[in-house]
């Protein structure tokens, strides 16, 4: 489904009335904007739409409200900065459906911009939709929304992996549909990694538990040539090749499955990376006593980082890799004393990178880490979407991607 869907840049926006789903889901603490990364990362479709001259109205959602128009959940901060941000006049509608919204994205002139309030203070926005009256509301809705514009474009990967009303119902009910320049990009990076890599492909797992990333590492396998495994979840694989473990994170209810996956890739040729050596810690707190040990990790004692041996090894893999695919941390990161595996990763990724391979980072902890060590300005493409991303990876079809128009 990759690279063929249109985006703002196939069609004709003159005169236009524009309704578009933008990620504006920023930290919010008493009416003051924390971080505005996300308000900043939709600038350049934002400016594009506007300098062709049409009209903007922005959607989007705030949080977890359940469907109440909660004033903490207001969108209101946002039109607030995104005026300054563009040093121009930015309406609010307190309302994202209704008469009040409709009049007021008609009555914007070419080059004007509308933000309305956060979608989810409608049940009918993210409801888990059971029985047909229930799709019904979540149609009617997005019907409403689509009221708002001639056309839609949709700039918000991160929510591309829900079939909500502003996110892909919408399409259904308005003539035109297509990416802005952030999913354009999420779509165009990730796409290319599933389906068409550059070899070799390296894909790096890593991240607490197995049982998040089963599929991932399914789809993986049928696609990348290696496959380097660290974190926590590396010890429920170690454990089911026979190895103690101790106090590690183990999920032994996985221990087949671990074993099925590591059967795969032997079968489809791929190479399976664990750890050689792991930093272990007599308690999980950054001041434990640590040693470095093989993989038989002593009875009262837990890993929680890859060793130097383990992070040397997985750096001159990445080092060969032309594709690379990156998601989960490599220890417990967040604890200085176990963040060399991961920081070494980081920076065999950003070498490569810097030497022509294409990058991919997707999930909060990754993202959080590469951003740590300042190497994220070294990397191909950072996704914005941690859920969104991993589900491409899954080789799912995420519905705010595949309602949009093929080119
Ligand atoms: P995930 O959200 O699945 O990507 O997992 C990220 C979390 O896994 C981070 O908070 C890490 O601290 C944690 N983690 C990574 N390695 C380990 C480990 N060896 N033991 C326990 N937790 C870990």
């Amino acid at each position: 489904m990759g690279l063929s869907k249109k985006t703002v840049r196939d069609v004709d926006l003159k005169g236009k009335r524009i309704v578009m789903r933008v990620d504006f889901n920023v930290p919010i603490k008493e009416g003051k904007i924390k971080d505005d990364t996300r308000i900043q990362a939709a600038l350049p479709t934002i400016k594009y739409v506007l300098e062709k001259g049409a009209s903007l109205v922005l959607l989007s959602h705030l949080g977890r409200p359940d469907g109440e128009a909660k004033i903490e959940f207001s969108l209101k901060p946002t039109a607030v900065r995104l005026a300054e941000l563009l040093g121009k006049d930015v309406k609010f509608c307190p309302d994202c459906i209704g008469e009040e919204a409709v009049s007021m994205s008609k009555s914007l002139k070419p080059g004007e911009i509308l933000v309305c309030e956060n979608t989810r203070f409608h049940k009918a926005e993210d409801m888990k939709a059971k029985t047909d009256e229930d799709k019904k509301k979540m149609d009617d809705f997005a019907k409403e929304l689509a009221k708002l514009g001639d056309l839609f474009v949709n700039d918000a990967f991160g929510s591309a992996h829900r079939a909500h009303g502003s996110t892909a119902l919408i399409c259904k009910h308005i003539p035109v549909s297509v990416s802005g320049f952030l999913m354009e990009k999420e779509i165009q990076y990730l796409g290319q990694a599933v389906e068409n890599p550059v070899k070799p492909f390296v894909a790096i797992i890593g991240g607490a538990k197995v049982s998040d990333k089963l599929a991932v590492l399914k789809s993986l396998i049928g696609k990348c040539d290696s496959l380097l495994i660290g974190g926590g979840m590396a010890y429920t694989f170690l454990k089911a090749q026979g190895h103690e473990v101790g106090k590690s994170l183990c999920e032994l209810e996985l221990l087949a499955t671990a074993k099925e996956i590591m059967d795969l890739a032997a079968e489809k040729k791929v190479k399976f990376l664990l750890p050689t050596d792991n930093l272990a810690a007599d308690k999980f707190d950054n001041a434990a006593t640590i040693k470095t040990v093989g993989n038989e990790i002593p009875e009262t004692w837990m890993a929680l980082d890859i060793g130097p041996q383990t992070a040397a090894a997985y750096a001159s893999e990445i080092l060969n890799a032309k594709t690379i695919v990156w998601n989960g941390p490599m220890g417990c990161f967040e604890m200085p004393n176990f963040a060399q595996g991961t920081l070494a990763v980081c920076q065999a990724v950003a070498e490569a990178t810097q030497k022509g391979a294409v990058s991919v980072i997707g999930g909060g902890d990754s993202v959080a880490a590469v951003n740590q060590s300042k190497l994220a300005d070294k990397m191909t493409h950072i996704s914005t979407g941690g859920g969104a991303s991993l589900e491409f990876l899954e080789g799912r079809k995420l519905p705010g991607v595949v309602a949009l128009n093929d080119k």
